[in-house]
């Protein structure tokens, strides 16, 4: 019997929805990872480090010229300034940083704050940590929100924002005006902004990227968490870093420390060449991604999904109501197991998994494949769509 706080939970549609399309031999546009790898100079410099002098305990807080490059990074990309030695932090990923978060700021009965749909740690580092994650919609199909049912729903229990932007799994990047509705009552309200800024370099023109900590009075308010992992194509790697105020970065090194204590050390050495990488590689990189983004976008397009252009991530939304109107978990096991190509159901992005099903038809694609994977995966559509189709008529 699992202990209450774990009952909500069972195995990540991440996982699920890998597992089927390997028992379907699908293509895997589900679980949001590239089919490709990072840059070799960042592979050969972990490795250096494996057969050189990294391989014990990295101090917890991350190993200091990591740190002290993250501190540049964020001070050339966004003139934030932060002190590597009190104010930036390693751990193992994203995930664990948002973990150490809602250990750190929140006590039993604390409530937190965040849009819905969101990424899914979100509950379970609530839950884990004794807090109540409340909701606010993010209306599709612009995803847009009214800053009233945000004001609406904090109560004097109220501590965090989680704001993700670029967002998981909408394909939103927050504009400067929603962020500076959303930072004045923050102040207002006196709570702290934890941000998941993950994918901050998958960015399509004209969208840019604006991190919280930016904007007048937020920054010593703001934990702005980020990652290797899709900027650098690694994401097996759960290299993540959090950027925070002095006294905010002690509330969650303490749990950091207590729990995987450090981070792998040769991989982090190996993410100390990925932030000396030049402009040309984030340049590649965004037209790459652009024109992943496109070849996806076209063949949804023409085999009937219904579906705009992201401005950040590598995910698409697709609304699938003109091939069939059935719920999302529906469509998409009948499209890993019939047409061989794998999504996700929007619906578990929702607290309220059963509504979103019943309102929603929409499913997540990822594109953070080959152009290759992605015209397998058209050519799927074309030859196996109008067949699975007529299946059903049968
Ligand atoms: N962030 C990725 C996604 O949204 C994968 C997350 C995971 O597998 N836990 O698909």
């Amino acid at each position: 019997m699992l202990p209450s706080r774990w009952q909500a939970f069972s195995s990540s549609i991440f996982s699920k929805m890998s597992q089927m399309a390997a028992a379907h031999q699908a293509v895997n546009l589900a679980q949001g990872f590239p089919d490709f790898d990072g840059p070799d100079v960042i592979k050969e410099a972990a490795i250096a480090a494996i057969r050189g002098a990294f391989n014990q305990y990295a101090p917890s807080t991350g190993l200091g010229e990591l740190r002290r490059q993250l501190a540049q990074r964020q001070a050339a990309q966004y003139g934030l300034q932060y002190d590597f030695a009190t104010e930036v932090t390693v751990f193992s990923g994203a995930t664990e940083a948002i973990f150490c978060c809602m250990m750190g700021l929140c006590g039993p009965g604390d409530e937190v704050l965040t849009f819905e749909p969101f990424f899914d740690c979100y509950p379970a580092a609530c839950a884990m940590a004794g807090a109540v994650l409340k909701t606010v919609p993010l209306k599709a199909p612009d995803w847009s929100f009214a800053i009233e049912d945000l004001r609406n729903a904090i109560t004097e229990r109220t501590r965090v924002l989680i704001l993700n932007s670029p967002h998981n799994p909408s394909g939103k990047v927050f504009t400067r005006h929603e962020l500076l509705s959303l930072a004045q009552l923050v102040q207002e309200k006196n709570l702290i902004v934890v941000t998941d800024e993950v994918y901050e370099e998958l960015i399509f023109t004209p969208a840019r990227h604006l991190p919280m900590a930016r904007l007048d009075g937020m920054r010593d308010r703001t934990i702005t968490i980020s990652s290797t992992a899709k900027t650098f194509s690694l994401t097996g790697w759960k290299v993540g870093f959090a950027f925070a105020e002095k006294k905010l970065t002690e509330l969650i090194r303490i749990p950091h420390q207590y729990t995987v204590f450090c981070s792998a050390t040769p991989l982090q050495a190996g993410m100390i060449a990925a932030f000396q990488l030049g402009q040309e590689y984030f340049l590649d990189f965004r037209e790459l991604y652009t024109r992943r983004r496109d070849t996806l976008l076209a063949i949804l397009r023409r085999h009937g999904f219904v579906c705009k252009a992201p401005e950040g991530t590598y995910f698409i939304t697709a609304d699938y109501r003109s091939i069939r109107d059935v719920p999302d978990m529906e469509f998409a096991t009948w499209l890993t197991e019939k047409v061989g190509v794998a999504c996700l159901p929007i619906s578990n992005f929702y607290l309220d998994a059963a509504a979103a099903s019943a309102n929603l038809r929409l499913v997540r694609f990822a594109f953070c494949k080959q152009i290759e994977t992605l015209e397998a995966a058209g050519r799927l559509l074309q030859e196996r769509l109008p067949e699975a189709l007529a299946a059903l008529k049968n």
